[in-house]
């Protein structure tokens, strides 16, 4: 039985090995053949007795990562050695120099590269960091490490299915956080979506498959849309003697998924569902020339959408991508993007960087733009200057994966470089912290604007001060750069610092004037009578005077009551009982949540960010002053959290449901008309016995807006409430918001 299985194994290893170099063939030269089956055979052998999590041969892991290598990158021999090699020095008793003698230097300079940064996620957050600024520095040595790197990480989300649950998420998260930006940033469009599709897939399980749904479910009707929008284009191409291939294809499903969030539109309403793509087969010099005649014809057929034309031929961009867009109006009165470029063009956008390079040798007009290298030089030069933390430093550089630039001036006339997007209070705190902490506004060619106002390109910026101003909360929302946002964290903090002094001293007081111990049984009973979940936390707000020192007193009493209390009935013996006591005053507060690999019930917040309900999918993460947080994994900020700190990651899962309620807000579309208010609260409060908090409501010309929030017991039961609401007349849509 095992014999029979172990046969089937080998065969199918060498089935996949043969694919690799029949994929490979049209770049191998003489003698390559025989290194690649050298290097297969070595790695086969350091790796025979490990098994994937999926329980596969650990071998198929190499093999497809070199596949991807050829087949999704355009990388050749170096490379697939590389990658067939790329686990063996950490996994075996193989040692580089062992590399070094039977394929070269540079093959083990690469594997000691990917060697280096493999398993970097593993430790705590700035090693994690360090290590990813070291990955980088290798950026500039040989991009193939990079590049291998990609392959690898792309491999491991197609395989991420076996994984247990909290892995997904911590590898997904990763991946949205570094992976797809560089797969972006390096011009490797096909697999920087198919990371995001992943990501989506493991953590909003959900709208992914129901998107996935939907695209094939409206699949006869696209093809045949597309058929028809492209029959006349085709004809005429043909006529003017261009060779040529042109398809429609479905875009991203993340990228659907996003324009459904960020627009707060259903799938039905996503317009530009699918792109067209003309890819004409045409000679260097005529690419630009025969691009625009295909966007005539295009054009002759079809009305163009002025504001989105994109001309990426004139001006690639810095990742090398050249492509013409425009969207144009369908005659069924659907908007639908057209891209036109060429063979060689679409070769760059799909396999990024090593296509774009293997052209750059052959273009002796030097044409292509020296974007890449650019980048690459300014990489170097901000990790060798930088002296911040590591972190910082890999939020910086996540930003400038994306983000482009803004230039803007001092009053003096220097220069500074901003990410975009920066306010005036960025370029403050860029300025001088004590600048940025003290600042009220600026004059921005010399008109007066708000802190919050957006820098733009030449803007002369001078800030203002007022030494009565101080950071608060809401200034995180108004910067973008990271420095910025430490400085303010660390102004918060320290304010922070003080109101707990402030309290503790001005509590000590009270007590004792009181008569009252200032012992830590005292203070504990007080936390609990106030009911925070820290002794700190009852400081602070003492300190800031939200909790106002005189219902000190109010404590005393109730704590005299209790003694009466116990002299009648039973004692009140500890602290815990206290506590329990006053939790049966207060009523129930929170749901039960299991957390943790035993699933216990332990103490938790629910985050602010994104107000998780009973039957979300949640996760906890252990934060430094306010113990557990419970998010929903699509919460926004969930990626940062998972990503750069996994080690403070914990599992988290609702018990059965219970019936309590839970905050969550309702966005109701309609045409307004009288007694629509009344029908709303009607089906809230009459019919489903839901406890509503508030509600707001916006009509402007027959339009009817409002918002709701209200307590329900899980999601069931907003999804009932929901399908009411609907069924309301006028009520063209309700969606919910965090
Ligand atoms: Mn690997």
């Amino acid at each position: 039985m095992i014999q029979a299985d172990v046969a089937e194994e080998r065969n199918e290893i060498l089935k996949r090995y043969r694919r690799l170099l029949r994929q490979a063939k049209p770049i191998l030269k003489s003698g390559d053949t025989k290194l690649i089956k050298k290097a297969f055979t070595i790695s086969l052998e350091a790796h025979k007795d490990m098994r994937r999590k999926s329980g596969e041969p650990y071998i198929y892991h190499p093999l497809e990562v070199a596949l991807i290598c050829v087949e999704e990158i355009g990388l050749g021999t170096t490379s697939i050695i590389s990658a067939l090699l790329h686990d063996v020095v950490e996994d075996t008793d193989l040692e580089l120099e062992d590399i070094e003698r039977d394929f070269g230097y540079k093959v083990m300079t690469i594997i000691d590269g990917l060697t280096k940064i493999s398993g970097v996620f593993e430790y705590g957050s700035s090693q994690q960091a360090e290590n990813f600024r070291k990955m980088l520095l290798t950026l500039s040595d040989d991009v193939r490490v990079i590049l291998i790197k990609l392959a690898d990480r792309l491999n491991n989300m197609r395989t991420l299915g076996s994984m247990p649950r909290n892995k997904q998420l911590k590898i997904a998260s990763e991946t949205m956080y570094l992976y797809a930006p560089l797969a972006h940033r390096l011009g490797l469009y096909a697999i920087k979506s198919e990371l995001e599709d992943l990501f989506l897939k493991y953590t909003d399980t959900e709208s992914y498959q129901d998107i996935v749904h939907k695209i094939n479910e409206s699949k006869s009707y696209r093809n045949k849309f597309i058929k028809s929008f492209i029959q006349p284009v085709e004809d005429e191409l043909i006529r003017q003697g261009f060779k040529f291939t042109i398809k429609g294809r479905p875009k991203s499903v993340y990228s659907i998924f996003n324009k459904m969030k960020t627009q707060g539109i259903p799938f039905e309403e996503v317009f530009d569902l699918f792109a067209v793509r003309i890819i004409l087969d045409s000679e260097l010099e005529n690419e630009k020339a025969d691009c625009w005649q295909a966007y005539s014809i295009v054009t002759d057929f079809y009305r163009p959408n002025p504001n989105r034309l994109r001309d990426w031929i004139s001006t690639p961009r810095s990742n090398g991508y050249e492509s013409l867009h425009t969207t144009v109006m369908s005659t069924t009165g659907q908007w639908v993007e057209v891209q036109i470029r060429t063979g060689r063009m679409n070769d760059i956008a799909e396999r990024g960087y090593a296509a774009h390079w293997k052209y750059k040798e052959k273009d002796t007009s030097g044409r292509s733009g020296p974007g890449l290298d650019e980048w690459i030089n300014q990489v170097r030069s901000m990790l060798e200057s930088n002296d911040g933390s590591a972190i910082e430093f890999m939020d910086d550089f996540r930003g400038n994966l994306f983000n482009d630039e803004v230039f803007v001036f001092t009053p003096k006339g220097d220069l500074k470089v901003l990410p975009t997007g920066a306010s005036a209070l960025d370029f403050a705190f860029e300025i001088h912290t004590m600048v940025g902490a003290k600042c009220i506004g600026a004059k921005v060619n010399q008109r007066l604007v708000p802190i919050s106002y957006k820098l733009k390109n030449g803007d002369q910026v001078e800030i203002l001060t007022s030494s009565k101003q101080k950071p608060t909360e809401d200034w995180l929302h108004q910067v973008v750069t990271s420095r910025a946002k430490a400085k303010i964290k660390d102004a918060l903090r320290e304010e922070k610092k003080s109101a707990i002094l402030d309290g503790r001293e001005i509590v000590q007081r009270k007590l004792k004037s009181m008569k009252l111990d200032f012992s830590s049984e005292v203070i504990e009973q007080l936390r609990a009578f106030f009911d925070l979940k820290t002794a700190n936390e009852f400081y602070y707000r003492v300190g800031r005077g939200i909790i106002d020192p005189t219902s000190i007193k109010s404590f005393k009493d109730f704590k005299e009551q209790q003694k009466q209390k116990s002299k009648t009935t039973e004692k009140v013996k500890d602290e815990s009982s206290f506590t329990k006591e006053i939790k049966n005053l207060k009523g129930p507060e929170h749901d039960q949540l299991l957390i943790g690999e035993d699933m216990d019930i332990v103490d938790y917040n629910l985050a602010k960010c994104c107000n998780p309900i009973p039957g979300d999918e949640v996760f906890g993460f252990v934060t430094i002053n306010e113990g557990i947080k419970i998010h929903r994994t699509t919460c926004p900020n969930a990626v940062e959290l998972l990503s750069n700190h996994g080690n403070r990651v914990i599992k988290a899962r609702w018990t059965s449901q219970r019936e309590i309620a839970f905050l969550a807000g309702l966005r109701i579309l309609g045409t307004d008309r009288v007694g629509m208010i009344n029908d709303l609260t009607k089906v809230i409060s009459n019919e489903l016995k839901v406890n509503m908090r508030s509600i707001t409501v916006d009509s402007d010309g027959g339009i009817f807006e409002g918002t709701i929030k209200l307590y329900v017991n899980n999601t069931e039961h907003l999804d009932q409430l929901i399908k009411n609401l609907n069924q309301i007349e006028g009520v063209i849509k309700v969606s919910r918001f965090d």
